[in-house]
Protein backbone atom coordinates (compact mmCIF):
# COMPACT_ATOMS: atom_id res chain seq x y z
CA UNK A 1 0.00 0.00 0.00
CA UNK A 2 1.05 3.57 -0.87
CA UNK A 3 -0.05 6.53 0.53
CA UNK A 4 0.29 9.82 -0.17
CA UNK A 5 0.37 13.06 2.05
CA UNK A 6 0.55 16.43 0.46
CA UNK A 7 -0.30 19.63 1.95
CA UNK A 8 1.41 23.37 2.92
CA UNK A 9 3.81 23.65 4.88
CA UNK A 10 3.17 23.21 8.94
CA UNK A 11 -0.41 21.44 7.96
CA UNK A 12 0.47 18.56 10.44
CA UNK A 13 1.27 16.23 7.16
CA UNK A 14 4.39 15.11 8.82
CA UNK A 15 2.02 14.04 11.78
CA UNK A 16 -0.48 12.26 10.21
CA UNK A 17 2.68 10.38 7.85
CA UNK A 18 3.53 9.63 10.97
CA UNK A 19 1.52 8.02 12.69
CA UNK A 20 -0.18 6.20 9.62
CA UNK A 21 3.13 4.73 9.44
CA UNK A 22 2.95 3.69 13.23
CA UNK A 23 -0.84 2.53 12.50
CA UNK A 24 -0.21 0.61 9.01
CA UNK A 25 3.36 -0.58 10.15
CA UNK A 26 4.73 1.24 6.97
CA UNK A 27 8.21 3.06 6.62
CA UNK A 28 7.44 7.39 6.07
CA UNK A 29 9.67 9.84 4.17
CA UNK A 30 9.87 13.19 4.67
CA UNK A 31 10.41 14.31 1.00
CA UNK A 32 10.78 17.95 2.60
CA UNK A 33 13.85 16.86 4.45
CA UNK A 34 15.32 16.14 0.98
CA UNK A 35 15.00 20.07 -0.45
CA UNK A 36 16.18 21.01 3.06
CA UNK A 37 19.61 19.47 2.52
CA UNK A 38 19.66 20.50 -0.75
CA UNK A 39 19.11 24.23 0.43
CA UNK A 40 21.64 23.75 3.58
CA UNK A 41 24.06 22.23 0.91
CA UNK A 42 23.91 25.13 -1.07
CA UNK A 43 24.52 27.63 1.87
CA UNK A 44 27.34 25.40 2.61
CA UNK A 45 28.93 25.34 -0.02
CA UNK A 46 28.22 29.35 -1.08
CA UNK A 47 26.28 28.72 -3.82
CA UNK A 48 23.30 30.72 -5.20
CA UNK A 49 20.22 28.34 -3.98
CA UNK A 50 18.08 30.57 -6.43
CA UNK A 51 20.41 29.65 -9.42
CA UNK A 52 19.06 26.77 -11.08
CA UNK A 53 22.88 25.26 -12.03
CA UNK A 54 24.38 26.04 -8.80
CA UNK A 55 21.04 25.03 -6.58
CA UNK A 56 21.19 21.51 -8.49
CA UNK A 57 24.93 21.44 -7.57
CA UNK A 58 23.54 20.94 -3.74
CA UNK A 59 21.62 17.90 -4.43
CA UNK A 60 24.77 15.90 -4.58
CA UNK A 61 24.33 16.77 -0.35
CA UNK A 62 25.92 13.56 1.86
CA UNK A 63 23.33 11.43 3.19
CA UNK A 64 24.52 12.52 7.35
CA UNK A 65 23.36 15.86 6.20
CA UNK A 66 19.44 14.40 6.56
CA UNK A 67 20.28 14.13 10.60
CA UNK A 68 21.21 17.57 11.13
CA UNK A 69 18.74 19.36 13.77
CA UNK A 70 19.37 22.63 11.82
CA UNK A 71 17.11 21.19 8.78
CA UNK A 72 14.32 21.67 10.66
CA UNK A 73 15.06 25.57 11.51
CA UNK A 74 12.67 27.68 10.27
CA UNK A 75 15.65 29.08 8.25
CA UNK A 76 16.31 25.93 6.25
CA UNK A 77 13.06 26.10 4.91
CA UNK A 78 13.13 28.77 3.65
CA UNK A 79 15.92 27.90 1.35
CA UNK A 80 14.49 24.62 0.98
CA UNK A 81 11.17 26.35 -0.60
CA UNK A 82 13.52 28.45 -3.23
CA UNK A 83 16.13 25.81 -4.38
CA UNK A 84 12.79 23.07 -4.98
CA UNK A 85 11.22 25.67 -7.65
CA UNK A 86 13.88 24.59 -9.94
CA UNK A 87 13.51 21.44 -12.47
CA UNK A 88 17.16 20.46 -12.31
CA UNK A 89 16.98 20.10 -8.29
CA UNK A 90 13.12 18.58 -8.65
CA UNK A 91 14.43 15.70 -11.30
CA UNK A 92 17.55 15.05 -9.05
CA UNK A 93 15.62 14.07 -6.26
CA UNK A 94 12.86 12.14 -7.68
CA UNK A 95 14.06 8.45 -8.97
CA UNK A 96 15.18 8.92 -4.98
CA UNK A 97 11.64 9.28 -4.11
CA UNK A 98 10.30 6.59 -6.02
CA UNK A 99 12.33 4.45 -5.29
CA UNK A 100 11.27 4.81 -1.44
CA UNK A 101 7.50 4.46 -2.78
CA UNK A 102 8.81 1.11 -4.62
CA UNK A 103 10.06 -1.01 -1.58
CA UNK A 104 8.20 -4.00 -0.30
CA UNK A 105 5.24 -3.34 1.47
CA UNK A 106 4.77 -0.49 0.48
CA UNK A 107 5.54 3.23 1.86
CA UNK A 108 3.88 6.40 3.34
CA UNK A 109 5.62 9.48 1.22
CA UNK A 110 4.56 13.32 2.44
CA UNK A 111 5.96 16.07 0.46
CA UNK A 112 3.63 18.97 -2.63
CA UNK A 113 3.51 16.51 -5.44
CA UNK A 114 3.56 13.08 -3.77
CA UNK A 115 0.07 12.23 -5.48
CA UNK A 116 0.73 14.46 -8.40
CA UNK A 117 3.78 13.49 -9.60
CA UNK A 118 6.13 11.28 -7.22
CA UNK A 119 2.74 8.68 -7.17
CA UNK A 120 0.25 9.71 -8.99
CA UNK A 121 -1.10 5.95 -8.71
CA UNK A 122 -0.70 5.50 -5.02
CA UNK A 123 -3.51 3.71 -3.37
CA UNK A 124 -4.63 6.37 -1.24
CA UNK A 125 -3.92 10.39 -1.22
CA UNK A 126 -4.40 12.57 1.41
CA UNK A 127 -4.51 16.13 1.10
CA UNK A 128 -4.36 17.86 4.58
CA UNK A 129 -4.49 21.66 5.11
CA UNK A 130 -4.96 24.00 8.33
CA UNK A 131 -5.89 28.27 7.97
CA UNK A 132 -3.01 29.98 8.09
CA UNK A 133 -3.57 31.34 11.58
CA UNK A 134 -3.29 27.64 12.75
CA UNK A 135 -0.55 26.40 11.34
CA UNK A 136 1.96 29.71 11.55
CA UNK A 137 1.14 29.27 15.74
CA UNK A 138 1.97 25.51 15.48
CA UNK A 139 4.97 26.29 13.77
CA UNK A 140 5.40 29.37 16.41
CA UNK A 141 5.41 26.69 19.07
CA UNK A 142 8.00 24.68 17.54
CA UNK A 143 10.38 27.20 16.91
CA UNK A 144 9.97 28.35 20.02
CA UNK A 145 10.63 24.82 21.54
CA UNK A 146 13.59 24.36 19.42
CA UNK A 147 14.94 27.50 21.26
CA UNK A 148 14.66 30.10 17.87
CA UNK A 149 13.53 33.35 18.61
CA UNK A 150 10.98 34.52 16.15
CA UNK A 151 7.88 36.11 16.60
CA UNK A 152 4.49 35.01 15.30
CA UNK A 153 4.43 37.41 12.94
CA UNK A 154 7.69 36.36 11.45
CA UNK A 155 6.70 32.98 10.88
CA UNK A 156 2.59 33.67 9.67
CA UNK A 157 4.68 36.42 7.26
CA UNK A 158 7.72 33.12 6.14
CA UNK A 159 4.19 31.00 5.84
CA UNK A 160 2.28 33.02 3.49
CA UNK A 161 5.64 33.92 1.47
CA UNK A 162 6.45 29.61 1.20
CA UNK A 163 2.54 28.77 0.11
CA UNK A 164 2.77 31.54 -2.70
CA UNK A 165 6.03 30.14 -3.70
CA UNK A 166 5.22 26.59 -3.70
CA UNK A 167 1.69 27.13 -5.50
CA UNK A 168 2.85 28.90 -8.14
CA UNK A 169 5.49 27.66 -9.26
CA UNK A 170 5.76 26.45 -13.00
CA UNK A 171 7.35 22.86 -11.63
CA UNK A 172 4.70 20.61 -9.48
CA UNK A 173 2.70 23.16 -7.93
CA UNK A 174 1.24 22.66 -4.84
CA UNK A 175 -2.00 21.72 -5.81
CA UNK A 176 -4.65 18.70 -4.44
CA UNK A 177 -4.37 16.13 -6.30
CA UNK A 178 -8.14 15.50 -8.48
CA UNK A 179 -8.61 12.17 -6.39
CA UNK A 180 -6.84 12.81 -3.13
CA UNK A 181 -8.83 13.48 -0.13
CA UNK A 182 -9.17 16.64 1.60
CA UNK A 183 -8.09 17.13 5.97
CA UNK A 184 -8.92 20.07 7.21
CA UNK A 185 -7.63 20.24 10.77
CA UNK A 186 -7.80 24.09 11.53
CA UNK A 187 -10.06 22.40 14.72
CA UNK A 188 -8.83 18.87 15.37
CA UNK A 189 -6.34 18.05 17.81
CA UNK A 190 -3.42 15.86 16.04
CA UNK A 191 -5.22 12.31 17.42
CA UNK A 192 -8.36 13.50 15.78
CA UNK A 193 -6.88 14.51 12.08
CA UNK A 194 -4.78 11.02 12.62
CA UNK A 195 -8.55 9.12 13.28
CA UNK A 196 -9.26 10.77 10.19
CA UNK A 197 -6.65 10.21 7.81
CA UNK A 198 -6.85 6.29 9.31
CA UNK A 199 -10.80 6.16 8.65
CA UNK A 200 -10.15 7.26 5.22
CA UNK A 201 -7.28 4.69 4.48
CA UNK A 202 -9.37 2.19 5.92
CA UNK A 203 -12.74 3.24 3.29
CA UNK A 204 -10.18 3.40 0.35
CA UNK A 205 -8.78 -0.05 1.12
CA UNK A 206 -12.19 -1.61 1.70
CA UNK A 207 -13.10 0.10 -1.70
CA UNK A 208 -9.89 -1.48 -3.51
CA UNK A 209 -10.39 -4.68 -2.11
CA UNK A 210 -14.48 -4.76 -2.96
CA UNK A 211 -13.16 -4.14 -6.39
CA UNK A 212 -10.41 -6.63 -7.14
CA UNK A 213 -12.88 -9.66 -4.90
O1 LIG B 1 7.55 20.09 4.15
P1 LIG B 1 8.65 21.09 4.44
O2 LIG B 1 8.20 22.34 5.08
O3 LIG B 1 9.80 20.45 5.14
O4 LIG B 1 9.21 21.48 2.99
C1 LIG B 1 10.12 22.53 2.81
C2 LIG B 1 9.98 23.08 1.40
O5 LIG B 1 10.42 22.10 0.47
C3 LIG B 1 8.55 23.42 0.98
O6 LIG B 1 8.19 24.75 1.29
C4 LIG B 1 8.56 23.18 -0.50
O7 LIG B 1 8.95 24.35 -1.19
C5 LIG B 1 9.62 22.14 -0.70
N1 LIG B 1 9.07 20.81 -0.97
C6 LIG B 1 8.69 20.52 -2.27
N2 LIG B 1 8.22 19.28 -2.59
C7 LIG B 1 8.13 18.33 -1.65
C8 LIG B 1 8.47 18.62 -0.30
C9 LIG B 1 8.94 19.88 0.01
O8 LIG B 1 8.77 21.38 -3.14
N3 LIG B 1 7.69 17.11 -2.00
Amino acid sequence: MIIAVDGPTASGKGTIARGLGKHYGLPVLDTGLLYRAVGLQARKMGLDPDDPVEAARATGFPDALLAEPELRSVACGALASRVSVHKRVRAALLERQRQFAAQPGGAILDGRDIGTVIVPDADVKLFVTASLDARAARRHAESTSRGESLTLEHVIDDLARRDERDRNRAEAPLVQAADAELIDNTDMSAAQALEAAIAIVDARMARHAAKGA
